[in-house]
């Protein structure tokens, strides 16, 4: 069955959640309205691990074709010490298995592009919505006559969900994180390696992005809202001593490019993720640390399972009730299982460190999913 002939979306938000869901929609024959407050369309941010599941998608709605060509380079991953030790290596060979590493801004440039090949789809930018009295007011000026759903793709601290659920539930994680990508390739193991390094309450991550550049980051425990400094150089007093290619990736990152976040996640559970004609995707309803870098691909199976239940129902509401039974529970132990490796990953006590490093492997096989 497909229900979806002359139905129409208001999407709010035009991050990575909100155009795979125009798309996606787009795709089973809804026209959608994408409002975003930006006044252009774009992304800052750095290195995006996809999945294969959320890459599958992404190859379906035509996007993953405008980021690879070609086959991806086997890296060696694995998680390490600070000396360079490696305390669990995962196989290099499953390139079905493994990530594709995007930047950020490339991926929201082919959804951009993507977007733009398809009938039936408006994005509005310079548009921010205050409230779900705002989507009321655009109702009742356009002719066609109310929109059949409102996606809320809003990010973390969406508007629409603390509408709906009436208090703010977004909570710092105790570290903060800074991101880099090298300007051009870095020759050696930072283009044949992967992974992770865990010490005492930091942590670096780094790998090869498909366009030969390296995406590094590096957590730090630190209070909320620590602002300003020059972030290249406390990267650098962090983890510049640590094992090789650690400093040849900082030393190749322009210091002006090297960007600084607090991680938050939301409190769980969120009751529900459907609320009559309005409905929460990617960030807005389980915004999660990256620990198991994630979050991004959580959205686009956001949107891919939205647009199925939305196509295969004939009323609105069973969809979104079906999207809810879907996407809560499973993107619930995302936010809660990421939670658990970053606070193992941020341990600063000496001795905590040492009983942590003893059971890598079976952490290394959950960051390996
Ligand atoms: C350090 C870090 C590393 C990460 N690494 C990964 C990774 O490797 N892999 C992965 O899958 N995920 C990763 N993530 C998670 C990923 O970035 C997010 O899950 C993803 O970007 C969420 O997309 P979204 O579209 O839901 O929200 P957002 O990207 O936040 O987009 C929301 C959009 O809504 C707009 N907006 C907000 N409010 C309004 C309003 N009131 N009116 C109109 N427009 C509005 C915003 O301007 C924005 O464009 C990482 C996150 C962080 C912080």
């Amino acid at each position: 069955m497909n229900s979806s002939a002359g139905r129409r979306a208001l999407v709010v938000g035009a991050g990575i959640g909100g155009l795979t869901a125009a798309l996606a929609l787009s795709r089973v024959g809804w026209q959608v309205t994408v409002l975003e407050r930006t006044p252009e369309l774009g992304e800052v941010g750095a290195g995006l691990s996809i999945w294969p599941q959320a890459w599958k998608i992404l190859a379906d709605l035509g996007v993953a074709d405008r980021l690879v060509d070609g086959t991806r380079p086997a890296i060696q991953a694995g998680l390490r010490r600070p000396d360079g030790r490696w305390l669990a290596k995962v196989g290099a060979d499953a390139a079905e298995r493994t990530p594709v590493m995007v930047h950020r801004a490339r991926l929201h440039e082919a959804l951009v592009a993507e977007l733009e090949t398809r009938d039936g789809v408006e994005v509005r930018t310079g548009v921010t919505v205050t409230g779900l009295s705002d989507l009321d007011d655009l109702d009742r000026v356009d002719p066609r006559g109310p929109a059949d759903v409102v996606v809320a793709a809003d990010g973390i601290r969406s508007t629409i969900r603390n509408e709906l659920h009436q208090r703010e539930d977004v909570r710092y994680a105790g570290y903060t994180a800074y991101r880099g990508v090298t300007a051009e390739p870095v020759p050696g193991e930072a283009s044949t390696t992967g992974g992770e390094t865990w010490g005492t309450g930091v942590r670096v991550g780094y790998v090869p992005l498909v366009d030969g550049r390296t995406y590094w980051f590096v957590t730090a425990n630190r209070p909320e809202g620590e602002t300003g400094g020059d972030h290249h150089a406390d990267v650098i007093a962090l983890v510049g001593d640590w094992h090789d290619p650690i400093p040849q990736l900082l030393a190749a990152t322009p210091p002006s490019a090297v960007l600084r976040g607090d991680i938050c996640d939301l409190r769980l559970p969120l009751k529900r993720f459907d609320h009559g004609r309005v409905v929460l995707l990617g960030d807005a309803a389980h915004a999660t640390t990256p620990n198991l870098g994630q979050g991004a691909c959580a959205a686009i199976e956001d949107a891919a399972v939205l647009a199925a239940q939305l196509a295969g129902h004939a009323r609105v509401e069973s969809a979104l009730v079906a999207y809810d039974r879907t996407r809560r529970p499973a993107t619930s132990r995302l936010v809660r299982a990421s939670r658990l490796v970053g606070a193992l990953g941020q341990i600063d006590n000496g001795p905590a460190v040492a009983v942590r490093d003893a059971g890598l492997g079976a952490i290394a096989g959950l960051l390996s999913r």
